[in-house]
């Protein structure tokens, strides 16, 4: 049997593969995504906060914003025309101390620099939108929003399926190998064909690049963002979206307050280093990945620099009270008892040599044209509200043609 061919692989069916592929896609060209899982969107697209970021945080110029702010506007008028849930709810950043407001400002000159619409608040401004909230300035955000991930991913991969394209679910990709005309994708199920791959496996990109024969330059590093559920009675404290300003020397936007699709009120998440690559939980402990994890250079110097921080969210994630007391800096009426335990998701982060936390999404070409391969290797938040933008940034890097966005029939 010949071994099946594409014009390109993409191999990750999380929310930027599935993107990548739909756009390679919509240009007639051939396609197959190769996903290890026995599902699509099991990993970061499937475990996140659910929101529709505007695209206010984001350094002007970069990539996140740029690709933030056309894919909110995008992944609204998407989950529009094939009718899936979704709100555009708009959000609060609250400031809690005095010493947050020069950093807020940043923000909103940030928002102002990225075409994002916002409004600073005072107190009695941001009580019109959240009356249980504390913070003596705020700003309001409208075009944010709340969705369900994993649907979306699951309906792009629906139409590559209909345009032609393959899903192979359950086929982990352990080698890539390039050649003049094509690249070998290498399972233990067989091999696939592409005359140029992609990959976006996630928290194991750095991994395939590796076996890809490319040097990535950085590590992922995994931290868990762990999940607190509201009663029914905090619940009712939180309107919509409530978030505190970010510190600036973390790529994490802090533990916030979010009312999801389905009604439920949760916070989180927070950051703590995971023992795994998919380390859900204290008890899911690989030696070998929190081994190489703990030794990599770049993590040493993490560890070295951010100690107390790091200290602080484990102190958190362990204990309730310590949890309630970071919530209850913009939210005064919850208690410890109100907050259960709600999931978490891990991020992955890459991680420079040089202890330097990759701010911005991360591409880096192994050649061009035929043989090559692309490493998507740094998507973190807002890449889900951004995998649209994405998905046709990546096409153009491979074939140089440009799509138009998708707009809402
Ligand atoms: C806690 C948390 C909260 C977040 N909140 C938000 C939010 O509110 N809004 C937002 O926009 N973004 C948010 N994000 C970020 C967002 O979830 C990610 O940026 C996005 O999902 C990245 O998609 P991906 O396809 O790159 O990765 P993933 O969804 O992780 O997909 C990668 C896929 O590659 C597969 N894979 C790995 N190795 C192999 C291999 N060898 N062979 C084949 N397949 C392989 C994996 O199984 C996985 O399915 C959050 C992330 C986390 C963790």
């Amino acid at each position: 049997m010949s071994t099946p061919s594409f014009d390109v692989v993409v191999v990750g069916g999380g929310i930027v593969g599935l993107a990548t592929a739909h756009a390679v896609a919509r240009t007639g060209r051939s396609v197959a995504v190769v996903e290890r899982e026995p599902q699509l969107a099991r990993h970061q697209t499937g475990n996140n906060s659910n929101v529709i970021h505007s695209g206010l945080y984001y350094a002007p110029g970069g990539y996140k914003a740029r690709l933030a702010v056309a894919g909110c506007a995008e992944t609204v008028a998407f989950c529009r025309e094939h009718d899936l849930p979704h709100e555009v709810t708009g959000k609060l950043v609250v400031a809690t101390e005095p010493e947050e407001l020069p950093r807020m400002a940043e923000l909103k000159r940030r928002g102002d620099a990225n075409g994002v619409e916002n409004r600073q608040l005072d107190q009695d401004g941001m009580r019109e939108y959240e009356p249980h909230v504390r913070g003596i300035a705020a700003l309001y955000v409208p075009s944010t929003g709340i969705t369900d991930y994993r649907a979306i991913a699951e309906k792009i991969g629906e139409l590559v399926a209909k345009e032609g394209g393959e899903i192979h679910l359950g086929r982990a990709v352990s080698r890539i190998v390039r050649r003049t005309n094509d690249v070998v994708v290498r399972t233990e199920t067989g091999d696939l064909l592409g005359k140029q791959v992609v990959v976006c496996a996630g928290l194991r990109c750095d991994e395939v690049a590796e076996a890809a024969g490319a040097d990535p330059g950085v590590r992922i590093i995994p931290f868990r963002g762990e999940y607190s559920g509201f009663s029914d009675r905090a619940a009712g404290l939180v309107k919509g979206l409530i978030y505190p300003v970010p510190d600036p020397a973390f790529p994490f936007l802090g533990v916030h307050a979010t009312r999801g699709i389905d009604g439920h009120v949760h916070a989180g998440p927070n950051a703590v280093l995971a023992l795994a690559r998919e380390g859900y939980s204290w008890g899911t402990v690989k030696p070998k990945e929190f081994l190489e994890t703990i030794t990599y250079p770049g993590m040493l110097k993490v560890a070295k620099q951010h100690w107390k921080y790091g200290f602080g969210e484990m102190h958190r994630s362990l204990s309730r009270k310590a949890m309630v007391k970071q919530i209850q800096r913009m939210l005064p009426d919850v208690r410890a008892e109100d907050l259960h335990p709600a999931g978490a998701g891990v991020r992955a982060q890459a991680v420079k040599a040089d202890g330097t936390l990759v701010d911005d999404f991360l591409f880096v070409d192994q050649g061009s044209g035929p043989g090559s391969v692309l490493h998507v290797l740094n998507a973190p938040s807002p890449a889900a509200t951004a995998a649209l933008p994405i998905g046709r940034e990546i096409l153009e890097r491979l074939t140089g043609e440009k799509l138009a966005p998708l707009t809402a029939a």
